[in-house]
């Protein structure tokens, strides 16, 4: 049995998917195309059962996760800065990060912690996930992502300061187990007072750690 809570994220989940841009068919069928060659590459017989659709939804599959590619900064915040007096740390901890390494084209998964501190301005807390997930779908190396993250913040809202952390665990790592298994990067990127001044640095710091 599904919560009526459960049922409304799903649906607004729904219909955020429905709303990503699509690469359009070309490029679908290029992808499907590439797919196809792959399996074939791999030894496997395209045609079993079981791969009978693989290429399509593998390539509707790569389709969402490079979506980042489709979608700009402006588009997503969509208006949702607001006037404010706040002038103390704004901090939105355990955004959830689904992106792909660009070395590999194999996924990392982890969390980004995004703080900034008020210029007169404050950002929807739903939109600095989402404007992570602008960079994260797309492929990526974690420390280039980090710094996306913070940029754009920077950019859209002209905080004091930006501070971005991300840890993350590599299935490229970990699956061809060229290091070890369980461990995570954690990447950062400071601007502005997050970067000048220490207090304001060890008080982020100190708010990750709560
Ligand atoms: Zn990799």
């Amino acid at each position: 049995m599904i919560s009526q809570n459960h049922e409304t994220e799903l649906e607004a989940a729904e219909r955020r998917i429905a709303r990503i841009p699509r690469c359009g068919a070309a490029k679908l069928a290029s992808m499907e195309k590439s797919f196809l060659d792959l399996l074939a590459a791999v030894g496997e017989d395209p045609q079993r059962d079981g791969l009978q659709n693989t290429p399509a939804r593998a390539a509707r599959a790569f389709e969402f996760l490079t979506n980042g590619y489709r979608q700009s900064i402006d588009e997503v915040v969509n208006g949702a800065i607001f006037e404010s007096e706040a002038s103390e740390i704004v901090l939105v901890k355990d955004i959830e990060l689904y992106s792909m390494c660009e070395h590999h084209l194999l996924p990392f998964i982890g969390r980004a912690h995004v703080a900034y501190i008020p210029n007169g301005k404050v950002i929807g807390l739903s939109k600095v996930a989402r404007l992570a997930d602008v960079f994260a779908r797309r492929l990526q190396i974690q420390e280039n992502l980090t710094i996306q993250i913070a940029d754009a913040l920077m950019k859209t809202l002209h905080p004091a300061g930006v501070g971005v952390v991300v840890e993350a665990k590599h299935l490229c790592m970990m699956m061809r187990g060229v290091e070890k298994q369980n461990s995570s990067m954690t990447t950062s990127c400071l601007l502005g007072s997050f970067k000048d001044d220490a207090r304001t640095r060890s008080e982020f710091f100190a708010l990750l750690r709560e």
